[in-house]
């Protein structure tokens, strides 16, 4: 089904709102001149804002996993012991990452249901007296799961432990829909990127590096070139790159700031509760299962839902596709199949929430997958509730 429009309500890339095509619809400019230079000193200051820092905030023109493997390369050596937690498939990944560039993975397991247990890093970090652990790297919102990891408390099962070790997390599908409070909570290396929360097309890679993790760079010996972040720092403190930036989106991403403050990132982030809320009271009404069994650690980004024992999520999906012109996210590694993902995250409303719901809800009903009728009615109620109450408090 071709007409109308396409609902891409999967958990990234999200949909890139018309102010920010039309602001990358824009003539190629030159990368060495006054006028990039007051673009890139401009966007490297807003950024810092939902990093939640005064820190630098680089940007490469990459996917994320860009980031992840700069954040390796910048700040640890050969055989270093990191440790990291095993929530979902993006963790997954970023271990690979690690485990390829020579690093010792300490990975604590969980069902891939819950986020990140604090008390854990805290008894492994106590046993490591000889401090060979030289970072704890961490999913802040795993987007395969939506379990979502309290970092602050991260931050303070460190502490407890008395350890050193970096704290690096990756926050690319958090960053802008979610908090993040990268001075607040300690946090030494930010990974995210540009797809997400943002609003943005996929294409940039952002990295918030704190001094901890600077003075790490200085030290450090794994190679790196390309992903240096000295040489970025140095060319950025003049608002210039040290080659070739993704000049258009960096259009792009100027609009999407602005996006941001008008819209102030407490509204930003309290949208994506409420939508949040709705969904996974949907989900409930139809009788299907969250991935997340951990209440306090649902995802305001996307909805993880578990399907019925012998159904599979992607013929779900492909009912869904075929029928309604709608994108759901697929169950990734582990939950392959048997777990399909609502995004409800960037650029999205009240009502565009809804279709994707109905969506859902149709297309169990034409793929016959055992459900109960109402979920899109739950959801209703929790909005209108919401509203009502927004009213009164006006
Ligand atoms: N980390 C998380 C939590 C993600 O959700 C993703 C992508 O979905 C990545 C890392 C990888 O980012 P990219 O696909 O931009 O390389």
């Amino acid at each position: 089904m071709a007409q109308g429009m396409h609902y891409l309500q999967i958990p990234g890339p999200s949909p890139v709102p018309e102010r920010i095509q039309r602001a990358i619809d824009h003539q190629v400019i030159d990368h060495r001149s006054p006028t990039f230079q007051k673009l890139g000193k401009e966007i490297l200051e807003a950024i810092k804002e939902p990093f939640g820092t005064r820190q630098p905030v680089v940007i490469f023109p990459a996917s994320g996993t860009g980031a992840w493997e700069a954040a390796i390369a910048n700040t640890l050596s050969a055989g270093d012991r990191v440790l990291m937690v095993e929530t979902g498939q993006f963790a997954v990944l970023w271990s690979q990452i690690a485990k390829r560039w020579g690093l010792q993975v300490d990975l604590l397991e969980t069902d891939w249901r819950h986020g990140v247990n604090p008390a854990e890093i805290e008894g492994r970090l106590a046993e490591d007296k000889s401090h060979a652990i030289k970072a704890v790297m961490v999913v802040h919102n795993e987007t395969a799961t939506s379990c979502a990891t309290d970092i602050a408390a991260v931050r303070k099962a460190m502490d407890a432990a008395h350890h050193p070790a970096l704290l690096m997390i990756d926050s690319v599908s958090a960053l802008a829909s979610m908090p993040v409070e990268q001075d607040a909570w300690g946090v030494d290396v930010v990974v995210s990127g540009s797809q997400k929360g943002m609003m943005m097309p996929p294409g940039l890679a952002f990295t918030g590096i704190s001094q901890k993790a600077l003075a790490a760079s200085k030290t450090n010996n794994l190679p790196r070139s390309y992903w240096d972040w000295a040489e970025m720092l140095k060319f950025n403190e003049n608002g210039f790159f040290p080659y070739t930036p993704a000049i258009n989106l960096l259009y792009g991403l100027k609009e999407a700031l602005a996006m941001l403050r008008e819209e102030g990132l407490e509204n930003v982030f309290a949208r994506h509760q409420r939508l949040a809320a709705a969904t996974r009271a949907a989900v409930q009404a139809w009788g299907l299962e969250l991935q997340c069994a951990d209440p306090k650690a649902y995802s305001p980004v996307l909805t993880a839902v578990r399907m019925p024992a012998g159904f599979d999520a992607d013929a779900f999906r492909k009912v869904t596709l075929e029928h309604f012109n709608i994108s759901l996210g697929m169950g990734l590694g582990r939950v392959l199949g048997k777990v399909f993902r609502i995004g409800h995250l960037g650029d999205i409303n009240e009502l565009t929430l809804m279709a994707a719901l109905s969506g859902v809800e149709m297309g169990l009903k034409i793929g016959e997958v055992p459900y109960k009728a109402g979920g899109v009615l739950a959801a209703m109620d929790v909005l209108t509730g919401e509203s009502k109450k927004l009213r009164l408090s006006a």
